[in-house]
């Protein structure tokens, strides 16, 4: 096993403040309630049971050595993407939403075969990405993937699937039987290029594929969201979303928004609404060595100051893991202060340096909230 200090696997662990950190890719983002079961036993017998849910539909676990981190591996490493090659992130409700476009479920196995396929690739294919979005109640949106795959509006269903890379402005429509191949292309042109992200061989124009996915505001018939604030839970919780799931129709759909989504479960699906939700924080000194703020208590503070709709992120330093898109107040701890960085990211320039949080709330409070 090696150690990484950047974008941990199964395999390959990432050292934090409070030991090893790993992170499992579920295929399609779904784990069936026992597979459920088992990544809470894993996180709880051989980690600390600290479980995160990521922008990108991924569980991290956390608290391992390197010995228990590979015990860890072998309970629940069937469950994963196959390693060092680009993630595919499917719409949660794909296969059983009937809104959603009917050959989603076809192009998700050929794109994760054709992904399979692919050589292994360490060090740049961690965070290449491909969205598959079908349409439906609970559509991906935007969210900034290397390829984006989006099904055509109903009303164009004929013209079957709009395909962009990122980096380029220019998008291919193709009808279902298309879609692999064209993408499979991509794909080799990308290893080709031996770059990490598809941006870096597109025309240089302006980013095609915007930012700023952002959780459904409306109920949808049939689906429970259960939410996990900051995407911070422990064993026992991801036990509990699991019995949960039980009665209907047995699989845990985890999000991009912080939220798993539990279909066919009787549940006024509001009643977990993802309060806080659009305030997102990573782990910050609790378990990173590279914050001096704990992100997360004052997270809690600002969501509570700013309800659910506040589109803010606060970032223990500007790497910004938790939220690597822009959000429209970005707090980045430094010193125990926070520089703030407005419709940014937290890598962009601060438009204050050293701020308490006390005067963030007071200078930027209805920025905050206005532009959620
Ligand atoms: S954003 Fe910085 S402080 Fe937060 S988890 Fe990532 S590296 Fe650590």
């Amino acid at each position: 096993m090696s150690l990484r200090g950047w974008c941990p696997s199964l395999a390959e662990p990432m050292p934090a403040a409070d030991g090893l950190l790993v992170r499992l890719r579920p295929r399609l983002a779904r784990l069936r309630a026992a597979e459920a079961r088992l990544v809470a036993d894993a996180a709880a017998r051989h980690g600390n049971g600290a479980i995160e849910l990521t922008s990108r539909g991924n569980l991290q676990l956390r608290g391992f050595s390197a010995a228990s981190a590979v015990a860890a591996a072998a309970m629940i490493g069937h469950l994963d993407q196959p390693a060092r090659r680009p993630q595919l992130l499917t719409a949660p409700l794909l296969g059983v939403d009937p809104a959603a476009h009917p050959a989603g479920e076809v192009l998700a196995a050929g794109l994760g075969a054709v992904i399979a396929a692919l050589p292994a690739v360490s060090g740049r294919a961690e965070k290449f990405f491909i969205t598959l979005d079908a349409g439906g109640a609970a559509g991906l949106g935007a969210t900034g993937a290397d390829i984006a795959i989006t099904a055509a509006v109903p009303a164009m269903r004929d013209a079957g699937w709009v395909l962009r890379r990122d980096g380029d402005p220019h998008a291919v429509v193709c009808a279902t039987d298309a879609v692999v191949g064209v993408v499979e292309g991509w794909l080799r042109d990308w290893l080709r290029a031996g770059v990490a992200r598809m941006r870096a061989i597109g025309p240089g124009a302006a980013a095609a594929v915007r930012v700023g996915a952002a959780v459904p505001v409306h109920r949808i018939p049939g689906v429970a969201m259960v939410s996990v604030p900051f995407g911070a839970m422990d064993a026992a919780r991801l036990r509990a979303i699991a019995d949960r799931a039980d009665p209907g129709d047995g699989v845990l759909r985890l999000t991009p928004w912080r939220v798993i989504m539990l279909a066919g479960v009787h549940a006024d699906a509001y009643a977990d609404a993802p309060a806080g939700a659009a305030v997102r924080a990573c782990i910050g000194r609790r378990g990173c060595a590279a914050a001096s703020t704990d992100t997360r208590a004052d997270a809690a503070v600002l969501a509570a100051h700013f309800g659910a709709d506040g589109d803010v992120h606060v970032s223990g330093c500007a790497k910004g893991c938790a939220h690597p898109m822009a959000a429209a107040l970005t707090l980045v701890g430094r010193d125990g202060r926070y520089d703030v960085v407005v419709d940014g990211r937290a890598g962009d320039a601060p438009v204050r340096e050293g701020l308490a949080l006390a005067d963030v709330v007071a200078q930027f409070g209805l920025h905050a909230g206005a532009l959620a």
